[in-house]
């Protein structure tokens, strides 16, 4: 009997960009686990940049990293906290991707005496890598980035019409999510923008076989006939997807229209009615906490577009979800701290994020925020960038070394945190970094054993510097507990503070690994002292009120 063979979903998107073609692909993906399948995801990118690793967070939001070290796009982090599926390079495709690898094998001969074409050598090489990349499992959802109409996307959606094409009836379908937008002044929901997107993807070759329809108001049977008449697809296929106060509602929002049922019913696979209860559990905890509101400040420089701190974000909501508690998120500007005093700014938080960061700009607004959360016993998290700076801040101010900063900001400082020897003579800026999924070591009676309930752990970096081994001593002696390290000792990988209520740093990125089914423990744990620091304030207020003293 041959291998089994997998299905494909692929989803374009039409009208406007940035439509949440991303969180309806991993509902979709929830939504065919809770059926019991196997699911995995690749999303193709139509940049030439090889991979977001070399973008500015401001272009291109978050840079996600998987285990095997490979800088993707954030899509993968929703793919990654909605399913179980594990992704890895080969999962998320860019233009330059592809054509680094057509034209190294051109170079390499291999198309004999061929003139290299769009069609039919760069689709191939996209439809092989596709197959590649979905194999053994249910159903692989194939997300294109970008508009339909796009030029820079033509080459993949003409590679998804093929195999569309050579997988048959019944193996693949195309989902087009749009955008029906209300408008106020006719009162009335517009269906146009999703016909004439529609119409561009039918020029193209590819009929959508189902229609996502973002909205802000739920459609009426009526629009979804209108929709469905102008576009060709069968009204019970023309869903809507209205805004939501919360993202782990969409799975729900999309199985109470049946979308699950009707695209197995498509694919020819026989499955068992999905178990939302999780789903369900985990947005009735975020709507409606019982333990009330923790305030937390993350203090970065890219809090003007939330994006660059997409899987951070999900991370601190799903420590939100496990205490029971809500955050109110305060997206604090680092390099406003730097003229404003950090008292009035973070007075009333409590517990301070510093998250991970490139570029000297802000850093010294960081360390003014983690000298007070050091100074006045505020729970502190520092991420990457965050625990590097923390080790700053520590160096200046409690081990004397004056100056201390970090080699990426000032060379001719006392260096605390410098770069290996391995990372001095690289001279490209691609994928150089310290990438991926390293071990770590705990020491026992640490916060960090503690929150894990391990001494071993796997988290995943991207970075370039790391704690300087020359002065580990000094700050050690001052009081600084390297709580993880390398197995081998040689790298800093953890750092805490006794004689604090929660004051702890990490060098990899435990927000990529965190779920909101299964919160990440070091997210846990800080909001947990969040809570407790909340409470402690409450507890005081009420004590030295007038009232309480009445
Ligand atoms: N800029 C620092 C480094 O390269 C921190 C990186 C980060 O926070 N991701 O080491």
């Amino acid at each position: 009997m041959s291998a089994k063979r997998t299905k494909y979903l692929f989803t374009t998107g039409g009208v406007v960009s940035s439509i949440g073609k991303g969180l309806a692909s991993a509902s979709i993906g929830a939504l065919l686990e809770a059926r019991g399948l196997r699911v995995t995801f690749v999303k193709l990118d139509p940049y030439i940049n090889v991979d977001p690793g070399t973008m500015s967070p401001y272009q291109h939001g978050e840079v996600y990293v998987t285990d095997d070290g490979a800088e993707t796009d954030l899509d993968l982090g929703h793919y990654e906290r909605f399913t179980v599926a594990r992704l890895t390079r080969a999962n998320n495709l860019t233009t330059g991707k592809i054509y680094q690898s057509v034209i190294s094998k051109e170079r390499r001969g291999e198309y004999l005496g061929a003139t290299v074409q769009v069609i039919p050598h760069i689709t191939d090489e996209i439809k092989s890598r596709l197959v590649e990349a979905t194999e053994g499992v249910d159903v692989a959802i194939v997300e294109i980035g970008g508009t339909v109409g796009d030029i820079e996307s033509l080459p993949f959606l003409e590679a998804v019409r093929q195999l569309k094409l050579e997988l048959g009836v019944g193996n693949a379908l195309s989902i087009h999510v749009t955008l029906v937008p209300w408008i106020g002044a006719a009162g009335e929901l517009k269906t146009k923008p999703t016909q004439h997107s529609v119409k561009e993807l039918r020029e193209i070759g590819i009929q959508p076989d189902v229609l996502i329809c973002r909205t802000e108001k739920p459609l009426s049977r009526s629009i979804k006939e209108k929709i469905s008449l102008f576009s060709n697809v069968p009204a019970e296929l023309v869903i809507s997807a209205p805004d939501v106060d919360c993202i782990y509602a969409l799975p729900e929002t999309l199985h109470e229209q049946g979308i699950d049922e009707l695209l197995c019913d498509r694919l020819n696979i026989w499955s068992r009615l999905p178990d939302l209860g999780p789903w369900k559990h985990i947005v009735e905890r975020f709507l409606r906490p019982t333990q009330g509101t923790v305030r937390i400040a993350v203090v970065g420089k890219y809090v003007h577009l939330k994006d660059s701190y997409k899987s951070l974000h999900e991370s601190l909501v799903h420590g939100a979800i496990d205490n029971d508690v809500r955050i109110d998120f305060q997206y604090v500007d680092s390099e406003a701290l730097e003229r404003d005093d950090a008292a009035k700014t973070l007075g009333d938080v409590d517990a301070i994020l510093v998250p991970g960061g490139f570029g000297e700009r802000g850093t010294e607004g960081k360390i003014a925020a983690i000298r007070y959360a050091r100074e006045k016993g505020v729970p502190f998290f520092g991420i990457c960038l965050g625990m590097q700076l923390a080790v700053v801040e520590f160096a200046r101010h409690v081990a004397g070394i004056a100056n201390a900063n970090s080699a990426e900001f000032d060379p001719s400082a006392p260096a605390v945190i410098d770069l290996m020897p391995e990372q001095r003579n690289l001279r490209d800026k691609g994928a150089t970094m310290r990438l991926g999924a390293y071990p770590c070591t705990l020491a026992p009676d640490t916060l960090a054993a503690q929150a894990y309930g391990s001494t071993e752990i796997s988290e995943r970096h991207r970075h370039r510097y790391e704690v300087n081994n020359d002065f580990r001593d000094q700050l050690v002696a001052k009081g600084l507990v390297l709580s993880g390290t390398s197995p081998d000792k040689r790298l800093v990988e953890m750092i805490e503070l006794r004689n604090h209520p929660y004051f702890v740093g990490c060098q990899f990125h435990p927000e990529l690994k965190s779920r909101p089914m299964a919160a990440h423990p070091l997210f846990t744990r800080f909001v947990r002292a969040a809570l407790e620091r909340a409470r402690a304030r409450t507890r005081s207020a009420v004590e030295t009120s007038p009232v309480a003293h009445a």
